[in-house]
């Protein structure tokens, strides 16, 4: 049995610690001296074990009091397995089977026992390999209407509402991540950023002198700190979805946090668009790489058309919370004030999103946490241009957000920058 001191878990020592727990004895099989256990974890802050059995696998997930990357000299709460827990019991509710199964949490010991998602790599390294993904853009866009939809006052009590923004308002230190790395470091000189040199060094300086665009960037800072909307998983990356041929399902919400509708969607169509740009140092073949390309444009657009879609059916079907009642519209015959409510709605959304998206390609170039997509390109001289596009993209979308007719012109933009 765990005592109540929190200690790091090592392969070694699993099976002893957890050999009492009956949610994974139950699924390994109730010998712990026969459980097979790896550690697995790529991400940057946590430790990810699969423990493997005569009867099944587990993953097991807990959080280090410090960031893994980095060390001890970068501490970081164990309360993230907290919020990642309850984000995960949120995303089961309002999109039932996109997320892992939850089978054991340990408050004390910051771990989570969880799915193990099998045969299921992360779709960043799917998308690498030049693999297509059936269906993924629905699936994606489905997830990120249902969750900003049924976590909003569109959709909640308002009490219930609240008391959840108050819970999540606790995850201070990853909010700060967020509001640091994304949203400030790149915009500047900042300790901890790095970019390709010198060969980056003109377009960087020409981004830090942008004034419209350092005030964009603290516009949708300012969204993310302050307009509590919905709970956003808040790191919809592609290294945070696990896929097959034809499935795709959303891990680690540790940075989940109450903020803007457009956010999650914002900051995948980001990495969808500069997965697609770095793509011809990843495909050799001119003809392949264009055709993948297509299908990551596709995915773009079929993934935002799934979100206006679904977010517009709950709309008609569940609005059942404090916000557009249907008093002031359907109620009184006025289906049309309905109708272009959700447009103003959906339009903002979209406006956010691109917002967002721009900022994310900003940072992963330019700040601490850069992409699998860029970082192995081991050329400088093959890297640099390819990621002088994204910036240039990045700041198109931001700035030219609302004049985008809509997500075909973003990819018409994108495919004439790529
Ligand atoms: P971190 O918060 O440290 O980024 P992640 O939750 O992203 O941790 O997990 C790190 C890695 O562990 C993932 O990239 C994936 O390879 C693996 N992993 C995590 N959760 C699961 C799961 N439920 N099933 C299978 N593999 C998983
Ligand atoms: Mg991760
Ligand atoms: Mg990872
Ligand atoms: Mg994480």
């Amino acid at each position: 049995a765990l005592s109540e001191d929190y200690q790091a878990l090592s392969p070694e020592t699993l099976g002893a610690r957890l050999g009492g727990v009956e949610a994974l004895a139950s699924r390994i099989g109730p010998d712990a001296s026969a459980w097979s256990v790896r550690e697995v974890g790529d991400g940057n802050l946590n430790l990810v074990f699969i423990v493997e059995g005569p009867k099944g696998a587990a993953i097991v997930k807990q959080a280090l009091p410090y960031v893994r990357l980095v060390g001890e000299s970068w501490p970081l709460p164990l309360t993230r397995a907290f919020f990642e827990y309850h984000a995960l019991t949120r995303q089961a509710a309002r999109d039932p089977g996109r997320v892992p199964e939850i089978f054991h949490y340990d408050e004390a010991q910051a771990l989570i026992v969880m799915e193990y998602l099998s045969p299921h790599i992360i779709l960043r390294q799917q998308m690498m390999a030049g693999r297509r993904v059936a269906g993924l853009g629905r699936t994606l866009g489905e997830f990120c209407a249902r969750t900003a939809f049924r976590g909003s006052d569109l959709s909640m009590q308002a009490p219930d509402k609240k008391a959840d923004v108050a819970l999540f308002s606790g995850n201070v230190e990853l909010c700060d991540i967020t509001e640091n790395l994304v949203f400030t470091d790149p915009y500047f000189d900042a300790e901890m950023n790095r970019h390709t040199a010198p060969q980056l060094d003109g377009v960087v300086a020409e981004l830090r002198r942008d004034e419209q665009l350092k005030i964009a960037a603290q516009h949708f800072k300012r969204a993310f700190t302050s307009r509590a909307e919905t709970m956003c998983h808040g790191d919809l990356h592609t290294g945070s979805i696990m896929v097959t041929d034809d499935q795709a399902r959303i891990i680690d919400p540790e940075f989940a946090f109450y903020g803007p509708m457009g956010f999650d969607a914002g900051m995948l169509i980001g990495n969808y668009l500069m997965a697609c740009l770095a793509m011809p140092a990843h495909v050799a073949d001119d003809a392949a790489c264009t055709a993948y390309q297509d299908w990551l444009l596709d995915v773009v657009g079929e993934t935002w058309a799934t979100f206006a879609g679904e977010f517009s059916r709950l709309w008609h079907t569940e609005r059942t919370g404090i916000l557009y009642a249907r008093t002031l519209y359907e109620d009184q015959g006025d289906h049309l004030a309905s109708e272009a409510a959700l447009r103003e709605v959906l339009g903002e959304i979209f406006r956010d999103a691109m917002g967002f998206a721009g900022i994310e390609m900003h940072r992963r170039i330019l700040g601490l946490a850069h992409i699998a997509e860029f970082d192995s390109i081991e050329d400088p001289d093959v890297r640099a241009p390819l990621e002088e596009k994204a910036l240039r993209l990045g700041r198109t979308l931001v700035l030219s957000r609302a004049g985008f007719a809509g997500i075909d012109q973003v990819i018409a933009t994108t495919r004439i920058a790529a």
